[in-house]
């Protein structure tokens, strides 16, 4: 469980979906609220951590993609962290 509150619901807890792998010095983790239902990305780091902003076909893409696509994909999405 990431140590931050989620940003749109402070209560709540976030239920982890995948591991999005590592990459620009981050570690991404997909994540769904369960009070509103929406979805964020832990983003790790050993320099800080926060929640960041997922549109909601982002989510349901890097929920779904096959493995072998999600590190493309994940490159692209990071590209601007
Ligand atoms: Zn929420």
């Amino acid at each position: 469980m990431p140590g931050r509150p989620l940003p749109c619901s402070p209560d709540a807890v976030a239920k982890h979906l995948r591991d999005l792998g590592h990459l620009h010095h981050f570690d991404f983790d997909l994540y769904r609220c369960e009070e509103c239902g929406k979805a964020w990305v832990w983003a790790w780091s050993e320099y800080g951590s926060d929640w960041e902003e997922v549109t909601e076909e982002d989510a349901a893409k890097m929920e779904t993609i096959p493995e072998p696509e999600l590190r493309p994909f994940m490159k692209v999405w990071g590209q601007d962290f």
